[in-house]
């Protein structure tokens, strides 16, 4: 079990913080997903949470432990895979994976069966200077579950891939999660939030906005949600509104009082949605 308490950063020179007081606890074999906007400070948690970034206030606890009770076991129990790929571009596809799998103090996966298994096998013997980016990101991919990571951290595994490699790789993260891996995933894509997470953390400006399943999220503010059309300055325009707010009621009865409406539609709202409304802004 993560448990991450109050955790507060502040970039040096910054004029605020990154982070301002996250709290969430992440329970073993758990996809939990960080969603929100870029800036929002997903990587930073991220980074704090791998020791990557100094800690500043608060507290991240591995079963109890800090990564300094932990000290070079974490390396053995982990996998990074970031959005930016960090690769030895004269090295190729399997000599990556061969000189980072040597840092191990354990077995691990061997590097033609990873390549394979995400859709590298052909260009193995290419150097990774010479991959596209979808390509560097599925070798990053590789090299984070090479150890059989119990806590796997994942910065938007599936973002630039086509729609094939993306479900490949969505597939490896819940083969991942059911072998008992914990799984961190940041993204500011809805869909794959809602696909694979077990649990969702909204993030906006530093803070956690709210938390719950996916199922739950729509749930609760789903079942009362209206989509509005109607017209403006001759243009269609919509808007989502949540029968249970007195704001969006309101609004509602403004709405069809100006005439404007076009159509009416309840609905199941979608967690960008819900984010908006949750905090005002869009996810990209
Ligand atoms: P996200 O991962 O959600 O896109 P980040 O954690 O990267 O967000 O960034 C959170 C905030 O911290 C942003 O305002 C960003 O500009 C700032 N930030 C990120 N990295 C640095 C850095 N190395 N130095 C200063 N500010 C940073």
């Amino acid at each position: 079990m993560i448990e991450v308490s109050n955790l507060i950063f502040t970039y040096p020179r910054a004029h605020q913080p990154a982070v301002r007081g996250i709290s969430f606890r992440i329970e073993k074999g758990q996809i939990f997903g960080f969603l929100g906007p870029s800036g929002a400070g997903k990587s930073t948690v991220q980074n704090l949470m791998i020791g990557l970034l100094p800690m500043q206030k608060g507290s991240i606890l591995y079963d109890g432990k800090t990564l300094s009770d932990m000290g070079k076991s974490f390396f053995n129990r982990v996998g990074v895979s970031f959005e930016h790929p960090n690769l030895y571009e004269k090295l190729t596809g399997v000599e990556n994976l061969r000189y980072y799998g040597g840092l191990f103090d354990k077995p691990v996966i061997p590097p033609e069966q990873l390549l394979d298994m995400v859709g590298l096998g052909d260009a193995k013997n290419k150097r990774a200077g010479a991959y596209s980016k979808g390509m560097k990101q599925r070798l990053v991919f590789a090299r984070a579950i090479m150890n059989r990571p119990d806590i796997l951290f994942l910065d938007e595994p599936t973002s630039g891939l086509d729609p094939g490699t993306a479900q490949r790789i969505k597939e490896i993260i819940l083969s991942e999660r059911d072998r008992g891996a914990t799984i961190f995933l940041t993204t500011h894509n809805m869909y794959a939030a809602d696909e694979l997470c077990d649990q969702v953390a909204f993030i906006d400006e530093g803070r956690l906005v709210a938390q719950d399943s996916p199922r739950n999220l729509k749930l609760k503010y789903g079942k009362k949600a209206i989509k509005v059309e109607y017209t403006s300055n001759g243009q269609i325009k919509s808007e989502i509104l949540f029968v249970d707010r007195d704001e969006d009621r309101y609004r509602l009865s403004q709405l069809i009082d100006s005439g404007t409406v076009e159509t009416l539609h309840s609905q199941e709202a979608t967690l960008e949605q819900i984010f908006i409304k949750l905090t005002g802004r869009g996810l990209s």
